[in-house]
């Protein structure tokens, strides 16, 4: 197979000498411990203060990692995408407190996202986080199986009819759907709900995806009930595989709560259930439609290898890939240059309030052995290569 992740010069063409030096400096200040912890604080205190630092965040880390404030800002960065034969998932990543007024205006923004999927091919998928729309308190006492108070009860049955409406409306748009994964103990109910609405919506196409987290334990087990019920029942299921990111959240509550910790032992055994999780799902296309949202090189190869391999063709709507916008752009455009299905979530949202989003992506890109290495080396190389050439 002519796949290789190694060439920075595709993985970069989108990408001018400035730009590739400016996100350079950027990955480089994420080795500053003090700027990644405190930044994203000391940039909502001056915001909230009214000092005038929005332009450089938007300059700066913003526009590195996020589409626009708005879906209409956010649109010339999916067209650039797609210039590049890679779909954009407008992710509205604003994490404001769940107030009810917050919860309903998410909600009001996520049907917008999907008119907008609908009209425009540069965007294969809507996405959504159901604590976005719905109270996790909620959620964690129904998944605890709690005896819901009259008010419990009544957020909860809200936001079903959210999720609801929100599966309905991509389905009546032919808008294919992911529903994040959150926490664990807000998970059970979260699926159940996903699963009624794919009994419902899958029937024929695809619509509506649940998200699976490989470094828990015990999602093999998971996926394998998932179709047999699927089978059982007629319909078909969309499978978004990451590995999960609240590793050192739920090891934490684990702790304090004195619960075995839900997230495997050891990163292998994570990898192992992901390249697994990867091939039931690729053996049972017949019902299944799947999504690797990963950085991971070996497995977004191993998919690449699966449909290879087995004379799919490598634009079958049934097989994707996804990164998050300015990462791994190294996957997603050699990837997209073979030909393969490839998207890229694109957050926005108002500067103020994607700030933890953007502090997240900060502290993933920090660690020396992880991400942030890896996006240096990769853009360093690519400068290199270039002026080699000059
Ligand atoms: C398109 C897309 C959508 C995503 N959607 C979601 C989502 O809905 N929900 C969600 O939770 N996350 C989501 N993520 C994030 C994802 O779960 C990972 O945190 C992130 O992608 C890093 O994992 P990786 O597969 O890219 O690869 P790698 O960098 O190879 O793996 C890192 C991951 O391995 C696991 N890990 C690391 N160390 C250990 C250890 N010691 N023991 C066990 N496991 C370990 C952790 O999950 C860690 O994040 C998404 C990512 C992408 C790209």
């Amino acid at each position: 197979m002519a796949l290789t992740f190694e060439n920075t010069e595709k993985a970069f063409a989108h990408k001018s000498d400035a730009d590739l030096a400016k996100a350079y400096r950027l990955f480089k200040t994420f080795s500053f411990p003090f700027l990644v912890n405190y930044g994203p604080k000391i940039a909502n205190w001056a915001m909230t203060m009214g000092v005038p630092i929005k332009s450089l965040i938007k300059k700066t880390i913003f526009h590195q990692f996020c589409g626009g404030e708005t879906i209409k800002e956010s649109n010339q960065f999916a067209k650039e995408l797609y210039n590049n034969r890679i779909g954009a998932i407008l992710d509205y990543s604003v994490e404001g407190e769940g107030t009810a007024e917050n919860l309903k205006k998410t909600f009001q923004e996520l049907k917008r996202v999907i008119d907008e999927a609908a009209n425009k091919p540069e965007y294969p998928f809507a996405v959504f986080k159901p604590s976005g729309i719905g109270l996790s308190s909620v959620l964690a006492a129904k998944s605890a199986k709690d005896d819901l108070s009259k008010e419990q009860q009544n957020q909860y049955e809200e936001l079903v009819e959210r999720i609801h409406f929100l599966c309905k409306h991509a389905h009546q748009n032919n808008v294919k759907l992911l529903i994040d994964a959150e926490e664990t103990w807000i998970q059970d109910a979260v699926d159940e709900i996903v699963y009624n609405n794919a009994k419902e919506f899958n029937r024929d196409d695809i619509i509506v995806y649940n998200t699976i987290q490989l470094y828990r334990k015990g999602r093999i087990e998971e996926i394998n009930k998932q179709l047999d019920l699927a089978r059982k029942f007629g319909y078909k299921i969309g499978f978004k595989l990451v590995r999960g990111a609240y590793m050192e959240k739920e090891a934490k509550r684990a702790q304090q709560m004195n619960y075995p910790n839900p997230i495997h032992d050891t990163k292998a055994d994570t990898d192992d259930d992901y390249n697994l999780a990867l091939r039931i799902c690729f053996e049972n296309r017949d019902i299944v439609a799947l999504m690797a949202g990963t950085h991971n090189e070996e497995s977004s190869l191993l998919l690449a290898q699966l449909i290879e391999n087995n004379n799919i063709s490598k634009t079958d709507n049934r097989f994707w890939f996804a990164q998050l916008y300015g990462m791994s752009d190294h996957i997603s455009f050699n990837l997209a240059h073979e030909g393969f299905n490839v998207a890229k979530y694109l957050p926005y949202g108002p500067v103020k309030e994607v700030l933890p989003y953007l502090s997240r992506r900060a502290q993933e890109n920090s660690s020396v052995k992880g991400q942030s290495s890896r996006e240096l080396s990769l853009i360093k190389q690519e400068l290199n290569r270039r002026k080699a050439l000059k």
